[in-house]
């Protein structure tokens, strides 16, 4: 069972009705070709919502769908995604598949995490290596000069797509840079632990390659230029590539910070795969950091694994406490990501990244907790191996102990 969705005003109940009778349309559809029939309707019509500056019809879709119908949810969630990220534009008689994509970098530190403007050098660096090892060969791109926090990303669906817009065009003009006003970037959050997003957008001439693992062995279709040499690479190999190369670039900007970069790809695919990806890194990153801090090893370490619950099963909190003692010195928040549940083995995932971790003292406690927060300084309450939710207290002087890790 998913988490139920707070449900939002329907400002008008017409368009609403014909959205949801087009998304469950296309869950039911039988064929590949009349799949395409409800698609092209259904993004239309997403199109115009998108345009009116105003995403209260298109939560209500999802509201009346998340109800009714699983999958035209899905199915709908899907298409909203779609009309944000990717389009296909035509300049002077050409048309140009356009995608908006992220570059998510995961990353901790114990001082502070870089978010906002890039500057000119580490963006070109970055260009070349995306260009090498990343995109396929014939494509134009764009870089927004900003380093975003989860904080500083556009809230909700027609800001997003705001955005999207204006990347692709500047893709497609043949411009390289977007300059994104650091004025209205929203403050960011300090935490321990934290992901970091690089966005930008490819034109490719439509129907052609825009990464580098769409691109076929040799193919005549695809003009292989400069030094590529023209062989096949996988995801997993340009991941490796660009990880490598990319690391370099990033370098300058994540001074005092270990950072780990992801695969680049379409925004919400990039975005979702960061959120799952960053729970293990939190995990990794805040043992590091009890360690070397506390000058001890992980197995002097017990962590306590608790589910917390508002009406469902909403997050996994854990505590680092010493292993002979009660007091919980830090806490970590393990969130459900998309259609994880309380049927997930998530539980399962912690312990085996706990271990990975060298703790090999756990204690899971079965008991529902309910989602509880300091009143002062609105820090999340963790499970203290007695079953109490307490304050996190880190045993130091000093600046660390406010930094909370998310
Ligand atoms: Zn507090």
């Amino acid at each position: 069972m998913k988490k139920p969705r707070v449900p939002h005003r329907i400002k008008s109940p017409r368009v609403v009705q014909e959205l949801s009778r087009l998304a469950a349309g296309l869950a039911a559809s039988g064929s590949r070709i009349e799949d395409a029939f409800w698609e092209n309707r259904l993004a239309a019509k997403i199109h115009a919502q998108l345009r009116t500056g105003d995403d209260q019809n298109l939560e209500a879709v999802l509201d009346q769908l998340y109800d009714t119908d699983s999958a035209g949810y899905g199915e709908f969630i899907y298409a909203i995604e779609a009309a944000i990220e990717c389009s296909v534009l035509t300049k002077e008689g050409h048309g140009y598949d356009v995608l908006m994509f992220a570059a998510p970098v995961l990353t901790w530190s114990r001082f502070s995490i870089p978010s906002g403007p890039v500057t000119e050098s580490v963006l070109s660096d970055l260009r070349v290596q995306l260009q090498a090892h990343v995109l396929a060969a014939d494509v134009q791109f764009v870089l927004a000069d900003c380093l975003f926090s989860p904080d500083q990303l556009p809230r909700g669906y027609h800001l997003t797509h705001e955005l999207a817009s204006k990347l692709w065009t500047a893709a497609v003009a043949g411009q390289q840079d977007v300059h994104i006003n650091p004025r209205q970037l929203a403050e960011t959050g300090r935490f321990l632990s934290d992901t970091r997003y690089l966005l930008g957008a490819i034109a490719a001439p439509q129907g052609k390659p825009m990464f580098r693992w769409q691109e076929a062995n040799g193919s005549s279709e695809d003009k292989i230029v400069g030094n590529s040499s023209g062989a096949k690479f996988s995801k997993q190999e340009i991941l490796l590539a660009w990880q490598t190369q990319g690391t370099e670039a990033l370098r300058p900007l994540f001074q005092g910070c270990a950072f780990e970069l992801l695969i680049p790809d379409g925004f919400f695919s990039a975005w979702r795969m960061a959120d799952r990806l960053a729970r293990p890194y939190s995990m990794h990153a805040t043992v590091d950091f009890l360690q070397s801090t506390l000058s001890i090893s992980a197995n002097r370490l017990r962590a306590v694994i608790a589910p917390f619950y508002d009406q469902w099963l909403e997050e996994y909190r854990i505590s680092f406490t010493l292993k002979d003692r009660d007091e919980v010195l830090y806490g970590i928040v393990w969130a459900l990501v998309g259609d994880e549940d309380e049927n997930s083995d998530t539980v399962t995932q912690i312990e085996t990244t706990l271990q990975e971790c060298g703790i090999a003292h756990t204690t899971f406690l079965d008991t529902r907790f309910l989602l509880e927060y300091c009143e002062e300084c609105g820090a999340p309450l963790f499970p203290n191996p007695e079953g109490e939710v307490v304050h996190a207290e880190f045993p130091e002087e000093g600046e660390v102990v406010q930094v909370h890790l998310h």
